[in-house]
């Protein structure tokens, strides 16, 4: 049974690696699809997004990488897939994940869902955290595969965040 594993992997973290390495012990074939989104503002583009995963996945015989920019259930369909594997962090996770299982559903009832829990160390984990914490100097080190964090220390040293200097106080009154 082929399995797509869907998402924006921006970057890829030890969490998403987790449920990779995992499906691959479930399923046939895995196929990670990086998402072509244009409603979001990825920090890494599509190529590089594909490559950090494959460098990091060396290790799956059954996994191939791709990526897609339609539906989700569409692109599953057009590679024979009956599983879209999803991963589930916390409580907050579930009420979207939940209702993108049930449109994907509606949108093509032959093509499952399957969730699986994240393991206990990567609960917390999310690219958007490894983002924040990079762009402020801390270390992801412990969070993505090593390159990636090395990558991420480079991206954010050339362009460091922007710090805001305090206004002045506007003044309450108009002066003339
Ligand atoms: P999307 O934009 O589709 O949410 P993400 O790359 O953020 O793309 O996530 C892809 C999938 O991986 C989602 O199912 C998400 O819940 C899951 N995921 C993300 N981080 C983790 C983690 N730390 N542990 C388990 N699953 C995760």
């Amino acid at each position: 049974m082929i399995a797509v594993y869907p998402g924006s992997f921006d970057p890829i973290t030890l969490g998403h690696l987790d449920i990779i390495e995992r499906g691959c012990q479930l399923f046939e074939r895995v196929i990670v699809a990086v998402a072509r989104n244009p409603n979001k503002a990825p920090l890494f583009t599509v190529h590089q997004r594909v490559e950090h995963i494959r460098s990091c996945t060396q290790h799956l015989v059954n996994l191939e990488l791709d990526t897609f920019d339609t539906l989700t259930v569409t692109y599953a369909r057009k590679r024979n897939a009956l599983v879209l594997l999803r991963g589930l962090r916390v409580l907050s996770d579930f009420e979207y994940e939940l209702q993108m299982a049930h449109t994907n559903q509606s949108l093509s009832p032959q093509v499952e869902t399957v969730f699986l829990a994240t393991s206990n160390e990567y609960s917390f984990l999310s690219s958007s955290l490894v983002k924040e914490i990079a762009k402020f100097g801390g270390s992801v080190a412990h969070l993505v595969p090593k390159n990636i964090a090395i990558e991420l220390e480079q991206c954010f040293s050339k362009n460091p965040p922007l710090v805001s200097t305090p206004t002045p106080m506007a003044p309450t009154m108009p002066m003339d």
